[in-house]
């Protein structure tokens, strides 16, 4: 393999129903940062059908150059002609790396992909850096530069991995939703757009979609709440959550929650905040009755604006909030939201 013929930071640009993904526009936002240490420049791939109308968008949040590869086979989200499609535009464009969410899209895809066109991958970062790897080479080992250097917990989240691929192309990595950060919008921008066509055969028709059933969401993902109402094991019982509920509902919020509470059973894991939960960056946290931990600050400590509500002043949950109270949840957050619908 000649490493030097790849060249450019290459992001898959998820989209459902002609609506694209929030991680699209993180993984450029990530991939112009890595783009510009390389001195290159950041391209799209967008798969689907009827999908070329969302370039400008991709545009809008940074990307150079969009490649569309459109076709009805793409339809629907479907492994095979996904993988066919994301696999032909690396073998004709050889980027130097590939970044695709860690969604459960990204999750079937990657590892698809990587497999067809013999490279690694990195599964489910948290940070990716340009650098020279390895970090502390040996007396008499080769250090190479301007690897891509992919981080990611591991062993349950016990200890931080930094991984590198240096002698394959391209460096692969699936990255972790609402951890890296969208670029600011540029209204009106515009990318190249080229369309991609692999041709599709028989042999990328394995499955055959009969009915898509839409599940009922009534609910805000956390990862989407602009304001998040954050309990711990300070609350006490399910049945106190109510509080927090009222406090959610005066401030317009969402609640969420610490480890603790899901592993109580009091709240349902898809509202676990951490690092083996969810990663959120609302503009405002609310972290009530919660400590603190190193786990749980992975997930939340790039919100805005944090305001701590705990009895105890030496929580670690102070270190990091903007605002912090202390006293007893039972009193103070009542009081709160009484103060929020009077204001
Ligand atoms: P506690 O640590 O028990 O804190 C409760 C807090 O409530 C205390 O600070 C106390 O002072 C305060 N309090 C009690 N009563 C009141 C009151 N009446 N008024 C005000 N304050 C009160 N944790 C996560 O949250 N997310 C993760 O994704 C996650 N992943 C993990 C992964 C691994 C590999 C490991 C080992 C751990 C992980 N944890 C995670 C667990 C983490 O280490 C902590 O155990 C957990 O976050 C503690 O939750 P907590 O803050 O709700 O509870």
């Amino acid at each position: 393999m000649n490493l030097e013929e790849y060249k450019g930071v290459f992001v898959f640009a998820q989209q459902v129903d002609n609506v694209v993904s929030g991680i699209a526009f993180e993984l450029i936002g990530k991939g112009k940062e890595l783009a510009k240490d390389l001195g290159t420049e950041v391209t799209a791939v967008l798969i689907g059908y009827e999908v070329k109308g969302l370039a400008d968008e991709l545009a809008a949040y940074g990307a150079d150059r969009v490649i569309v590869v459109d076709d009805p086979e793409l339809k629907e989200y479907r492994t095979e002609p996904y993988a066919h499609a994301l696999s032909s535009v690396i073998e004709k464009y050889k980027p130097e790396i590939m970044l695709v969410g860690a969604t459960a899209i990204g999750r079937d895809l990657g590892p698809r992909v990587s497999a067809r066109i013999h490279t690694g991958l990195t599964a489910d970062c948290t940070q990716l850096d340009i650098g020279d790897f390895p970090l502390n080479p040996v007396p008499g080992q080769e250090q190479k530069h301007n690897q891509l250097l992919m981080t990611r917990p591991a062993f349950g989240g016990n200890t931080i991995a930094t991984i590198a691929c240096p002698n394959f192309r391209p460096q692969m990595a699936t990255v972790r939703p609402g951890v890296m950060q969208k670029a600011p919008k540029v209204e009106g921008a515009k990318a190249v757009v080229e369309e991609f066509n692999p041709g599709f055969t028989p042999d990328n028709k394995y499955v055959e979609i009969m009915e898509v059933v839409k599940s009922v969401v009534d609910t805000v993902d956390i990862m989407d709440a602009k304001i998040l109402v954050s309990g711990g094991r300070g609350v006490g019982s399910p049945e106190n959550f109510k509080i927090l509920d009222d406090l959610a509902e005066a401030i317009g919020g969402t609640v969420s929650c610490s480890r603790a509470v899901v592993d109580a059973g009091w709240k349902p894991k898809d509202l676990q905040v951490g690092q083996t939960g969810k990663t959120v960056r609302p503009n405002v946290y609310f972290a009530i009755g919660i400590s603190g931990a190193i786990q749980h600050l992975a997930g939340m400590e790039e919100s805005d604006i944090i305001v701590a509500i705990n009895k105890d002043e030496t929580a670690p949950i102070f270190d990091v909030a903007d605002y912090g109270i202390v006293g007893d949840l039972n009193k103070i957050v009542p009081i709160l939201a009484d103060k929020i619908r009077e204001a």
